[in-house]
């Protein structure tokens, strides 16, 4: 094997790890995460919210029922006093009939009010029920998202140590100036080592010279292109 067949390959592998690491760059999967991170919370958030809104009601309903016994309590207290007193003075039993007709009001508006609490209680505890249920997907779908994206990641770890294996492979066999020349052009020119096609470099595009080609035939030296100053690779085949 000729040292730019070794180049060539050592290119090839510096590009797939280039690749690599790019794509772990930009995971989209973390995203994903994110997003799915955000709704979790919202919905959490939304879930206590809803809570101490479940809470209060439930406060109010009990206060409204000890208020309603208390009516009772008094409406009999007026009753026994209007039925069972034998009270001749009409004003007086115009007053207490007043005061009756007045707690059969409160009664009744209390009663409403307390049909009112229950049902917006039992409309939060629906509300509180779906939500929750909407909490275990979300979880579900996070707990996925971060099992693939763990997949994700050691499969590209895996490839980018590999070809980090191989780089170090080839460099060993390599001549340091060549290995060096190779990481200066890859340093600033991104690749080192372009393919000669239909006898044009790849790398900047320019038709090449036949000397050239007739050069690179031979692979016994090194061959940059003019233009751009890369390494040429003229694969036979
Ligand atoms: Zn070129």
């Amino acid at each position: 094997m000729s040292d730019i067949d070794r180049l060539w390959e050592m290119q090839q592998h510096t590009s797939s790890y280039m690749t690599v690491k790019k794509s772990l760059k930009d995971l989209s999967a973390k995203d994903k995460i994110k997003r799915i991170d955000n709704q979790l919370k919202e919905t959490e958030r939304e879930l206590t919210e809803l809570g101490e809104k479940i809470k209060s009601s439930e406060d109010m309903l009990n206060k409204s029922n000890r208020l309603l016994k208390d009516y009772d309590y008094r409406l009999k207290k007026v009753e026994k006093s209007l039925y069972e007193e034998n009270i001749n003075d009409l004003k007086q039993l115009s007053l207490l009939d007043k005061e009756r007709n007045d707690i059969i009001k409160d009664i009744e508006d209390k009663e409403t009010e307390i049909l009112l609490t229950m049902d917006e209680i039992e409309r939060l505890r629906k509300e509180f029920h779906d939500l929750e249920k909407e909490f275990s997907r979300l979880k579900a779908s996070y707990n996925k998202a971060v099992k693939e994206y763990r997949i994700l990641l050691e499969d590209l770890n895996k490839k980018a140590e590999e070809e980090i294996r191989e780089i170090k492979r080839i460099a060993a066999i390599l001549d340091e100036d060549l290995y060096n020349k190779f990481r200066e052009l890859i340093n600033t020119k991104g690749i080192a080592v372009v393919q000669v096609v239909d006898n044009r470099c790849s790398g900047c595009n320019m038709v090449l010279p036949w000397v050239i080609i007739d050069k690179l035939k031979k692979k016994d030296e090194i061959t940059y292109c003019e233009n751009c100053h890369r390494m040429l690779y003229y694969d036979a085949d």
